[in-house]
């Protein structure tokens, strides 16, 4: 005999069996659990009032009793982005994250950069797919207490490129609402640049807050000023900026030198009104280590305090919030 659950299952409008968690007939009362998370008060009583329409004299059911759960707890996005590629981003988010989780801090890490996930690479995991636990993914663990997710598992990085907007931003969301367990705050990878998962992020997971990587070159700073105005646009406040490859330093004595200059990401910041988060100076070490897979913020050495100084900034903004 099928389960009577079905017919009214199948009775239920679209957005609500899309919404719906759990639905059981006791004693003639139907009672449906339902995931209400992002809607407002009027698209909650719509939802609810249209559940009870639907099953409302069905078969068996006297009494329909509707549960929207509350939002769940929302963790605390924050994106890290670039106006081109190549400047370090994912460098500084993957160090970002391990300096804040030595903190003490519950953070995750989401690789977006559908054009160039590396996430995998520098934590040592690549080739590591992720698992699903009731359809939900579960994050990479790893020994720096950074769980990943990176658009890298889900898809052969050489077919990337050719990722309609919406698979992208389907593939996000996966990334976005995954089985992030104690997590609090998410670190999110950007692709380089303003196109669709920029837009996504904006719209379906709005972040807390924007960090911005530039190189101290004018041209990267032309287009840093891009991806700031693309969070001002979202009304995403932009925590600061970090300079990176900012100086070069000496890999026998660490002195810091500036053959291609240095400071200009800290005097754009100033133009435009944000504040300066630190910077990171080019050094074999960190691209050593990051080839390596073993985060350079894991160290107790120069490279990892630079990262730590800029880490303590943006934990004391998410204090402050
Ligand atoms: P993006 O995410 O902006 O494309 P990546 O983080 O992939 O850039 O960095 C590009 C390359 O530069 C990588 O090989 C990385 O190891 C190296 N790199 C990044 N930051 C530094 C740094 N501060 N010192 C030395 N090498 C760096």
């Amino acid at each position: 005999m099928s389960d009577p659950t079905d017919a009214l299952r199948a009775a239920l409008p679209q957005l609500a069996q899309s919404r719906l968690q759990s639905l059981r007939l006791n004693d003639g009362v139907a009672i449906a659990v339902l995931d209400a998370a992002g809607l407002d008060q009027v698209e909650r009583e719509r939802l609810e009032a249209a559940v009870k329409e639907a099953l409302a004299g069905k078969p068996g059911v006297q009494d329909v009793r509707v549960a929207l759960m509350a939002d769940k707890p929302r963790r605390r996005i924050i994106a890290v982005g670039s106006g081109k590629g190549g400047v370090g981003k994912s460098t500084v988010s993957a160090n970002l994250a391990v300096a804040l989780a030595r903190m003490g801090r519950k953070v995750g890490l989401v690789d977006a950069d559908i054009y160039g996930p590396s996430q995998p690479r520098l934590f040592g995991s690549e080739g590591v797919k992720p698992e699903a636990r009731n359809d939900k993914l579960v994050p990479v663990p790893n020994q720096w207490g950074v769980p990943v997710l990176s658009m890298g598992q889900l898809i052969d990085p050489d077919k990337a490129i050719a990722w309609r907007g919406p698979m992208a931003s389907n593939a996000l969301g996966q990334l976005i609402d995954a089985d992030w367990g104690a997590v609090d705050t998410l670190i999110v990878d950007l692709p380089p640049g303003t196109g669709d998962v920029q837009l996504t992020i904006l719209q379906r997971h709005k972040p807390d807050g924007a960090v911005i990587v530039s190189t101290p070159q004018d041209l990267a700073l032309i287009d840093a000023r891009r991806a700031v105005q693309l969070f001002e646009v979202g009304q995403v406040p932009v925590i600061g900026m970090v300079e990176n490859m900012a100086g070069y330093a000496c890999p026998h004595c660490g002195e810091v030198s500036d053959p291609f200059g240095a400071g200009g990401a800290e005097v754009a910041a100033r133009d435009m009104g944000l504040a300066f988060l630190g910077r990171i100076p080019l050094d074999l070490q960190i691209r050593k280590a990051s080839d390596a897979g073993t985060p350079p913020a894991a160290s107790d050495g120069r490279e990892g305090e630079a990262f730590s100084a800029i880490a303590r900034r943006i934990s004391s903004w998410l204090d402050n919030r």
